[in-house]
């Protein structure tokens, strides 16, 4: 029989340790947390939960239902029923079978997993645990439809679990990697999931698209480009990454424009509300300088004191004043005309990275997934990580 090697066991041991908190079986994910949330109600038929806290730790409660979880100065209150409520800091709750529901004011979300409520800043701080292909399948149920073309589902599927791997800084000290919010990428309940985004997620099982010695490369993606794409660098400033600059993308240059028309004044306090330094006597917007595809990178305030402005930053200023479908892609143009000021332009969303609506017309001429993400991801394969 041979010796067990003690070097390559305690190798082993190190590489276990040393695994990323993202390459266990399930993503933490977010599920509630982005607003200021007091109370939830937890529902479901048979729960198990289990409080942590200084007078409560590792004490299992009894199973009831509904819980209700208020977020006080001294940590989690947790009423059931008529029951006297319990202060606990952390509260983990499994669903037995099925999923279990979260309801707050008006809202309410369905969970097939372990979740764990917590405070953070005063708020409730919702993660879940949910299993990695269960979460690409609800990713891909709010990005895609399942009648799509087979190889832009699995373009879709590869694309997402690549942004996945890439986004471990965004949540990631609060014990969530990603949220389930298009800050990260929406995802929808388990049981919209159709069988064919099912089938994308496992079809494609670890694959992600990689750069230079197949390593994984961040990734981005948008509902359409207007014709071409961005370069990151000019959105998001940071790399310039050679696979994350524009390309043309003829399948949309046909795509109709869209005009936004907004009083002067909406705009202006739109700025003024995302702390953007609005010049005194503001009288007229406009593009004052585009990247070489025409996407633009400054925006110029016509006034006494002129006042240049970055572009994507106006954009977003007017997503989160007006809603984020406002003012619906970043290559846009503005200018003023009368009272109102015409806010035009063409695509939707970013413009960096893949264009699903590119994608979804290359997939129906033929094209296999790996050739439609190297089209938008320039000197990059797919590969499992
Ligand atoms: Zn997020
Ligand atoms: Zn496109």
């Amino acid at each position: 029989m041979a010796n067990r090697n003690p070097i390559a066991l305690a190798l082993l041991s190190v590489l276990a340790l040393s695994l990323p908190v993202w390459a266990s079986p399930t993503v933490p994910v977010l599920i509630v947390g982005a607003s200021d949330l007091p109370e939830l109600t937890v529902l479901g038929a048979r729960l198990s939960a289990v409080a942590q806290g200084s007078a409560h730790a590792g004490a299992t409660l009894p199973m009831s239902t509904p819980l209700t979880v208020r977020a006080t100065g001294h940590g989690l209150e947790v009423r059931r029923g008529d029951q006297p409520a319990q202060i606990v800091h952390r509260l983990t709750i499994a669903p037995q079978s099925n999923a279990l529901t979260l309801q707050w004011g008006t809202a309410h979300k369905a969970v097939a997993a372990p979740v764990t409520i917590s405070l953070r800043k005063g708020r409730l701080w919702v993660v879940a645990d949910i299993a990695e292909d269960t979460y690409l399948g609800g990713v891909l149920a709010g990005e895609i439809t399942p009648s799509a073309p087979w190889e832009a589902l699995k373009a879709q599927a590869i694309v997402a679990r690549s942004f996945l791997y890439q986004s471990r800084e965004r949540h990631g000290v609060h014990q969530a990697l990603v949220c389930d919010q298009s800050h990260c990428q929406r995802m929808v309940a388990a049981s919209a999931v159709a069988l064919a985004l099912r089938k994308a997620v496992s079809d494609t099982a670890g694959l992600v698209v990689t750069g230079a010695h197949d390593t994984p490369v961040p990734v981005y993606y948008h509902a359409s480009c207007g014709g071409t794409t961005t370069a990151v660098r000019q959105v998001f400033g940071g790399p310039d990454w050679a696979h994350l600059r524009g390309v043309a993308d003829p399948v949309c240059a046909t795509e109709p424009g869209w005009t936004v028309s907004q009083p002067l004044g909406a705009c202006l306090a739109a700025l003024t509300k995302s702390k953007l330094f609005v010049p005194a006597g503001a009288t007229d917007f406009t593009v004052t300088d585009r990247s070489g595809t025409g996407w633009p990178i400054t925006v110029s305030v016509a006034a006494p004191l002129p006042k240049q402005l970055d572009a994507y930053t106006v954009w977003l200023a007017f997503g989160a004043a007006w809603g984020w479908g406002k003012v619906p892609g970043l290559h846009y143009d503005l200018h003023r005309e009368g009272d109102v000021v015409l806010i035009t332009g063409r695509g939707l969303g970013h413009g960096i990275g893949l264009c699903q609506r590119g994608m979804m017309g290359r997939a129906a001429m033929g094209h296999k997934a790996a050739t439609i993400l190297a089209h938008y991801f320039p000197g990059t394969r797919v590969h499992a990580r």
